[in-house]
């Protein structure tokens, strides 16, 4: 069976330099911590766990030591309570997501309602929220937009939500006589891979999304692909992948969410091309 890997697909700037800034301060002699797990993959959160980074679910949980926020970003009142307990923190936030939590403050300010388009459990989003105040709404989609808004009504979102998702809700707003103020703040990263998987599906007889199943970025690949090619599977690594999903493909593809690394992504390819 012929193999073929999305042209862009895997690790991300952002989630790379995280993990650079998480593997620099073990190396430090004071425990280190990560408000969370460092990335959506269970398996490098593993890796980094038996190298002596600890997960902590709460600023409660630390009360000493080096704090790494995650790209995803936090909260300012995170922050301010991470610093006012003198721990040392090192901020890992990406720089695209950093770039969504100053639109979510500028919206903010001009006075209206921020629909942040996003999951709202989702911390990257509990950010943008700390970030857009009390104006705040999470919308998961058209379906989500509350029928009372105060204008002007700003859009920042999630930077892993696809520009569909985006454009739709921009049309929906529109169709009620309301000019949305728009921050576009899918990052170029998300873009690529989404373009790319859904090129890719559209051309082999199955294509398989790798990456955590609590990872927004990879579900979305994954719905994308799904919208493409109906074979579509997704899995956290190769012990999932049953040869039977492939009887009579001719050609596969595999593409990868951003927290997934290039190892996990051989050893799928690797075990597809025996197929
Ligand atoms: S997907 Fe984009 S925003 Fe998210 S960590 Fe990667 S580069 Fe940053």
């Amino acid at each position: 069976m012929k193999v073929i890997r999305a042209k862009h697909a895997g690790v991300c700037y952002g989630v790379e330099r995280a993990l650079d800034m998480a593997q620099a301060a073990m190396m430090d002699d004071e425990t280190t911590y990560t408000l969370g797990p460092l990335i959506h993959n269970p398996k490098v959160v593993e890796k980094l766990s038996a190298h002596g980074v600890q997960v902590a679910n709460d600023v409660d949980d630390i009360d000493s030591g080096i704090v790494v926020i995650r790209s995803h970003g936090v909260e300012p009142s995170v922050l301010d309570c991470l610093n006012a307990k003198g721990l040392t923190v090192i901020d890992a936030t990406c720089p695209h997501v950093a770039k969504a939590q100053r639109a979510a403050a500028e919206l903010r300010d001009l006075g209206g309602t921020v629909l942040v388009i996003g999951r709202a459990e989702h911390p990257e989003v509990r950010g943008l929220c700390g970030h857009a105040g009390n104006a705040a709404v999470v919308v998961a989609g058209v379906e989500e937009i509350p029928a009372e808004l105060s204008e002007p009504v700003g859009i920042v979102v999630q930077t892993t939500e696809s520009k569909e998702k985006l454009g739709a809700v921009v049309e929906a707003l529109r169709s009620r006589g309301i000019e949305p103020v728009v921050k576009n703040t899918v990052c170029f990263a998300t873009r690529q891979r989404q373009d790319s998987a859904a090129m890719l599906a559209e051309e082999v007889d199955a294509i398989v999304v790798i990456g955590g199943k609590n990872s927004s970025n990879t579900t979305h690949l994954f719905e994308i692909c799904k919208a493409h090619c109906p074979r579509s599977f997704f899995v956290e690594s190769v012990d999932e992948l049953d040869a039977a999903w492939f009887d009579g493909c001719e050609t596969v593809g595999v593409t990868a969410g951003a927290s997934t690394p290039e190892d996990q992504i051989d050893e799928v390819v690797d075990y597809l091309e025996t197929l």
